[in-house]
């Protein structure tokens, strides 16, 4: 199924049950309504010119125009390109660069940051060219560059008077022919948690089966309500939340733009939210906000945890604290659309809240040595997925593709664990693993200990090259608002718990960790700032 026929499967069975919730834009969509609205820009957009395999790039945060958009473009076969809302000008070109984009849908501004101005300094050509005309020195590909909000800017088009074209001629709207399944149609970029983001290109078969898959491991229905504080721009939003919710007619519920734990607390209690999602570092600023107890929060009952290593008192929180008994631990990336890995609603809480869960359905893995060889069973070795959801390559990238697909099988760079049982445990990325002195070490597994000082709130750690080990490791170490730590506390509270060469050689306070904007922590910058510091 394409993920427009998804769409219109789901406005036909219930036309009429809530769709869509935007509370920040104050904004409430049916699925019918919601329907029009996507056939709308899709007519609009293919007036414009835009063909089937043609790139369009959207770059705004979580607003209404973006879910309309991933459908739009869907319908008519346009690959959409998810662009982070957090890029500024040399991360933009990058993406437009390396995806070919012919058109870009663009949000006026994103707090201070003023997407228009960074469009017009890319393209000074904008300010002489009609609209739908421009030609760029730097952009060769772009031809439409398409904004968000009421004003009017010289060069671009507006995407209300696109849309309201469309509306007018949405009833003799007809799809272009030999739509296909396998064809991509999105190109989405990895997070950059490692190094600079890789455009993974996915097919609607790829998409609507996982989350499909996704859905059926909550016990999705269209009774439920799932809160979306997550990027749209990820696979965490765009997947796990929309598509999960459109394949089973469960609505949409958006807080805001951007995150925001208060605004997310209070969607869930004013909706009724019944699910919830997020990565661990926004649960986490959920349950440590100030008025946490004030938000009745009695409707939730599931939602998924992903993108990053979940600490188990976490999920032990959110279970006790957020009525979310029927959470699930997804684990994905990017390039297998994203998830591979996912607990069930009804296994065990206690394999719920320590273990990523089983395979899905329709997949291979695999765990191997450095090697290649497959390693025995409760045994640590790199992950390798095999499958209907792995992805077609990174886009105009034949060497890098070739490296992390190989006979079918996708190198995921994490290493694993998976029991006898088939329960699954990410223990850290293989980059990240440390080795000092000959001996393998897991960050995650000192993480997870560390975790448990009441002082401490985050906690990373990693390995700094050392002339006499290879390897030492680092921490560093966000303390709990009002506490204060010694490195001496952390010191003792290591002694006699955790084997002498596991406790970290260099241990920082630090009053944040660099994070994507997913909210994933980039150790490869506190690598090299210790190396900075370390000399
Ligand atoms: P890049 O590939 O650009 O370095 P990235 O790998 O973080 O960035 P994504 O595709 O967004 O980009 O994230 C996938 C990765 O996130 C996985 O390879 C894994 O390391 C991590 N991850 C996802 N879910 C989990 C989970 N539940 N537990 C542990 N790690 C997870
Ligand atoms: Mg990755």
């Amino acid at each position: 199924q394409t993920i427009g026929a998804l769409l219109a499967d789901t406005a036909a069975r219930w036309p009429e049950r809530p769709a869509a919730v935007f509370r920040e834009q104050g904004l409430r969509f049916t699925w019918q309504q919601f329907d029009d609205e996507v056939t709308a820009l899709a007519a609009g957009l293919q007036a414009l010119g835009l063909k089937r395999g043609d790139r369009l790039g959207i770059w705004s945060p979580n607003r209404v125009e973006w879910v309309v958009t991933q459908f739009a473009t869907a319908r008519i076969g346009v690959i959409l390109v998810n662009i982070n809302p957090a890029y500024r000008l040399s991360e933009l070109e990058y993406a437009l660069k390396t995806s070919g984009c012919r058109a870009l849908i663009s949000a006026e501004r994103l707090k201070s940051s003023d997407y228009l101005g960074m469009l017009q300094t890319l393209a000074p050509e904008l300010a002489h060219c009609a609209p739908g005309a421009l030609k760029s020195a730097r952009l060769p590909d772009l031809q439409f560059v398409i904004r968000l909000g009421e004003g009017r800017t010289p060069g671009m088009q507006n995407y209300g008077a696109v849309l309201a074209g469309g509306h007018a001629a949405r009833a003799g709207f007809v799809p272009p022919a030999g739509l296909d399944c396998d064809d991509p149609i999105n190109i989405q970029f990895t997070s950059g948690t490692t190094g600079s983001p890789k455009g993974a290109t996915l097919t609607h078969h790829n998409v609507v089966n996982n989350a499909r898959f996704i859905a059926m491991a909550m016990r999705f229905t269209e009774a439920d309500s799932l809160c979306i504080p997550v990027p749209l721009y990820h696979c965490f939003g765009m997947v796990l939340a929309v598509l999960a919710c459109v394949s089973t007619g469960a609505a949409m519920v958006f807080p805001g733009e951007a995150f925001d734990p208060a605004a997310t607390l209070a969607a869930v209690a004013e909706e009724r939210c019944t699910a919830l999602h997020g990565v661990p570092t926004m649960f986490i600023a959920e349950l440590d906000h100030p008025d946490f107890a004030r938000y009745d929060l009695a409707s939730l009952r599931t939602g998924i945890m992903a993108g990053s290593p979940c600490p188990i008192e976490t999920m032990k929180r959110v279970v006790a604290e957020m009525h979310l008994r029927e959470i699930t631990i997804a684990y994905g990336m990017t390039e297998t659309s994203p998830v591979s890995f996912q607990s069930a609603a009804d296994d065990p809480l206690e394999r719920r809240v320590t273990t990523v869960g089983r395979v899905q359905p329709h997949l291979e893995v695999k765990l191997v040595d450095t090697d290649g060889r497959t390693v025995k069973v409760g045994e640590k070795g790199e992950l390798l997925t095999r499958g209907y959801s792995v992805m077609k390559g990174y886009w105009g990238d034949p060497a890098r593709s070739a490296d992390a697909v190989r006979d079918g099988w996708m190198h995921t760079g994490d290493l694993a664990v998976i029991d006898a049982e088939g329960f699954c445990n990410i223990v850290g990325r293989v980059k990240d693993m440390v080795i000092r002195g000959g001996e393998n070490l897991y960050p995650r597994e000192i993480e997870e200990f560390l975790f448990r000082h009441p002082k401490v709130q985050s906690v990373q750690v990693f390995g700094v090259p050392d002339a006499r080990y290879g390897e030492e490791l680092c921490a560093w170490i966000v303390v709990k608002p009002g506490a204060e730590c010694t490195e001496q506390e952390i010191r003792d509270f290591c002694r006699d718990q955790i084997a002498h060469y596991k406790v970290p050689r260099y241990i920082r306070f630090v009053t944040e960790m660099p994070m994507t904007i997913t909210g994933k922590v980039q150790k490869f910058v506190m690598r090299d700032r210790m190396i900075d510091e370390l000399g």
